[in-house]
């Protein structure tokens, strides 16, 4: 080995020294030494890896020579670049560009007319994932797209992000714990006002849309590679992610069910399949999703692109659009440094920078990632994720570079930042150091190795986690907001924003309550107060009510039959038709005088009654019977009303209602048979509301359609609870029943069982179970 150009000022000596000989370790060596030195190794490399002389050499260096500050990270980058590990500390490597920016760049300063032009149908703002494929979308349609990026083409996020594509987006408060939990948790963070139960009817719901909302994104991903050929590194082997408590282990399992439901197979790893498959030691089991991986998401962009320009499409590079002026519906004024362009349509797609461009999207803010590369690491995820919260860390093994049982491992993570501007690229040394030792602890094979590059790249987050994909205002679209899983949701978004530009019309997978930026300009949740999410938080209720009635029903059958209600002889069935009076002899102020309706106006009270029958029932009266054709729901005026359900051959009382409540909402909302009996228990006025009025007043969308859903809702919670408290003392009673029929030796202690229940905040005592007995809605 000759080391001839060590030392610059020999550069052009013929005298071979090496540069032991010549400075021995006495001379400190300086940047333009340690370039010499570099070039020299990797000019003798063979690919990419040192000679074995080479090796050893700059091992020796690394041990004993002394480096300028600049010296010393020229000299890492050489031993990243070399795969040899240093014994001094790793420092924040030279070469700060994204892996994926490494090769040319085609569409760099891409214009494709010399001017703008200064109309077009649509205009998308924003060249990463979501604005080419909303582009790509809108191809061979005839239309005049024009896009428009301030940068280049998959300059930001979207060139700069660990290229992974994945089925479920787990962003989360804290630690993981599965997708419908953790929508959960972010809408208790959000809505602290909202009671529970109406929380985890929309959370259920999110979890379901999100998941569809990803697959569909995955296959139109998919599609689009395949259709155009996109060469993209494309590998569909697997995501692997390891839970990192008990917890988080119960989440994924559930997430199995959640995704059989879709369609998808998940499976659920051991920690001995893991340590097969990864040759990691996981604490804990891990959830596998088959079709998930890496891709090139540069490589990608640029395909995309490609063929939406081929179709179309222009594009018009480092034009920054500074405001939209929306005119009416279907007219805007893009104003960008290069000229105005007047659109039909505008499409936001301009993630982490949204709320530059609109002030009134600040909630969408922007967050820094940061993402190590190290080279030559054995390749152990051969395409496939690691995801875990532990860390938090994602890595993988990107098929580019991938040689000879070989790849470069990308890894990101640490917490992610918030940064006042996206723009920024400043590194931060804290999660540098986190992520090398996270890096160990997968690889302990790389303690030492620096990293060939690091760099950071601007996400967006959202206050409840979910994306904003929808209408701002008429014909100006967002998609924006991915939470840190661009890849999980923007080709789909892209596509519904194109959809959305050019129809004026929301697809039904997107529902405005869930997914609309409009709900991010008010505190209130638009699932509580339009008129479609009111509805589906109703009919949510009303299947979590069926299903716990379901188990009481089970839980009543297995329970001695007691307290039996009487049968009276005397009783007679209400339902018949045209019976029931007007309601023009009802003060409104009785009724206004209920918790339930003191939000109501007398006006809209009266409006309600005009709607409603009045019942004067006797004591003993069946107002239904379990199983009959519902269809209404009745509010109590005067007097008791008994709910019961039909166990053992014989009619259990589940609850008594009083004044001020209201039943059968259930079968007025889905429209199915009564879930049980109803009679009065002493004398009562009833007032009934049948279906029909009902659906014409929910349709006119007015306040007051919104307060009568807002009531029937808060009808159902109580129910609910009511429904949950009462299966919780059957099973405490069923507890108690069967302990004292047990050995000693097996009884659970009582704290045992208080600790059950003190996990939903509630411990019954046993008198309570059937004196205050809660409500079931018929
Ligand atoms: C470090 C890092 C790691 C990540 N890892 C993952 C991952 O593992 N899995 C995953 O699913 N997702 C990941 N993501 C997120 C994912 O990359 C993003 O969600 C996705 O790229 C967003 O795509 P986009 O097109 O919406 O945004 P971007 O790619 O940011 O594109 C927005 C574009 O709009 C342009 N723009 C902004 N303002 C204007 C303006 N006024 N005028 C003109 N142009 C404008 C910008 O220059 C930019 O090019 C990561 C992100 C980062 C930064």
């Amino acid at each position: 080995m000759s080391l001839q150009v060590v030392d610059a000022r020999t550069r052009n000596s013929n005298s071979g020294l090496q540069w032991r000989r010549k400075s021995g370790f006495e001379r400190l060596l300086n940047a333009n030494d340690v370039r010499a030195i570099s070039a020299q190794a990797l000019a003798a490399s063979k690919q990419g890896r040192p000679t074995e002389s080479w090796r050893r050499e700059l091992e020796t260096m690394d041990r004993s020579a002394r480096f300028s500050r600049n010296a010393s990270r020229i000299f890492q980058d050489l031993q990243a670049r070399l795969g040899i590990p240093t014994v001094r500390p790793i420092l924040l490597p030279m070469n700060s560009q994204p892996f994926w920016h490494r090769g040319p760049h085609t569409f760099a300063n891409y214009q494709s007319t010399i001017r703008l032009p200064g109309v077009a149908d649509v205009v998308i703002i924003g060249a990463g994932l979501t604005g080419v494929a909303a582009a790509y979308r809108l191809k061979d349609t005839g239309l005049r797209v024009v896009l428009l990026e301030q940068g280049d083409p998959a300059g930001e996020a979207s060139g700069r992000n660990g290229g992974n594509f994945e089925l479920l987006p787990e962003n989360s408060v804290g630690i993981y714990e599965g997708l419908a939990p953790g929508r959960f948790t972010f809408m208790r963070q959000r809505y602290p006002h909202v009671p529970t139960e109406v929380l985890q009817a929309v959370s259920e719901r999110q979890a379901s849309l999100v998941l569809g909302l990803a697959l569909r994104n995955r296959d139109i991903f998919k599609k689009t590679i395949l259709n155009e050929g996109i060469l993209c590194d494309f590998s569909p082997r697997g995501w692997l992610h390891i839970a990192s408590s008990e917890s988080e282990e119960q989440g994924i399992c559930d997430e199995v069910s959640l995704a059989a439901q879709h369609g998808q197979r998940i499976a659920i790893w051991s920690r001995g399949k893991i340590a097969q498959e990864f040759g990691i030691e996981a604490a804990f089991l891990g959830r596998f999703i088959p079709g998930d991986g890496t891709y090139h998401p540069f490589k990608y962009v640029c395909g995309e692109l490609r063929a939406a320009l081929r179709d179309g499409v222009t594009l018009y590079t480092r034009t920054k659009v500074h405001s939209i002026v929306s005119v009416r519906p279907n007219e805007h004024r893009v104003l960008t440094g290069r000229g105005k362009i007047a659109a039909k349509s505008v499409i936001v797609a301009t993630n982490a920078f949204t709320r530059e461009l609109l002030p009134e999207l600040s909630a969408i803010e922007p967050y820094q990632s940061q993402i190590i590369v190290t080279e030559h690491v054995p390749d152990r995820a051969r395409g496939r994720i690691v995801t875990s919260d532990n860390g938090p860390v994602f890595f993988n093994q990107p098929r580019e570079g991938a040689a000879n049982g070989h790849a470069p491992l990308l890894m990101g993570g640490g917490n992610d930042r918030r940064m006042k501007n996206p723009s920024m690229r400043r590194r931060s040394p804290a999660v540098h150091a986190r992520l090398l030792s996270l890096r160990d602890s997968f690889y302990p094979e790389l303690v030492g190795q620096p990293p060939s590059a690091e760099w950071v790249g601007p996400m967006a987050f959202t206050p409840d986690g979910l994306p904003c994909i929808g209408f701002l205002r008429p014909g100006l679209v967002i998609a924006a907001g991915y939470n840190g899983y661009g890849g999980s949701y923007t080709t789909a978004a892209g596509h519904a924003a194109a959809e959305m530009a050019i129809t004026n019309v929301v697809p039904d997978w997107l529902p405005e309550e869930i997914f609309s930026p409009r709900r991010l300009l008010t505190n209130e949740p638009l699932f509580l107060t339009e008129r479609e999410g009111l509805w589906r938080v109703a009919a949510s209720l009303c299947r979590q009510i069926q299903s716990v009635n379901q188990k009481l029903s089970e839980a009543l059958t297995l329970q001695q039959p007691t307290p039996v209600l009487p049968t009276s002889s005397a009783a007679q069935i209400l339902r018949r038709a045209g019976q029931g009076r007007p309601t023009d002899s009802i003060e409104p102020e009785s009724l206004r005088a209920f918790d339930a309706f003191s939000k109501f106006s007398r006006e809209e009270i009266c409006h309600l009654l005009r709607l409603m029958r009045r019942w004067d029932l006797p004591k003993d009266t069946i107002i239904f019977t379990e199983g009959s054709p519902g269809g209404t729901c009745f509010v109590i005026l005067e007097g008791a009303i008994d709910v019961s359900i039909n166990a053992h051959g014989q009619q259990q009382l589940l609850t008594t209602l009083n004044a001020g409540n209201v039943f059968g909402q259930m079968s007025l909302i889905e429209g199915v048979p009564r879930s049980a009996t109803c009679s009065v228990r002493s004398d009562a006025v009833l007032l009934e509301i049948e279906r029909q009025p009902c659906e014409e007043l929910f349709r006119s969308g007015s306040k007051l359609a919104l307060k009568c859903l807002a009531t029937l809702n808060e009808g159902l919670i109580s129910t609910l609870r009511g429904a949950d408290l009462r299966l919780m003392q059957l099973d405490r009673a069923e507890l108690q029943r069967s302990s004292t029929e047990m050995p000693t030796s097996s009884l659970l202690s009582d704290n045992d069982s208080v600790e059950r229940c003190a996990g939903v905040g509630i411990v019954p005592e046993m008198s309570e179970v059937f004196a205050s007995p809660p409500t079931v809605d018929p």
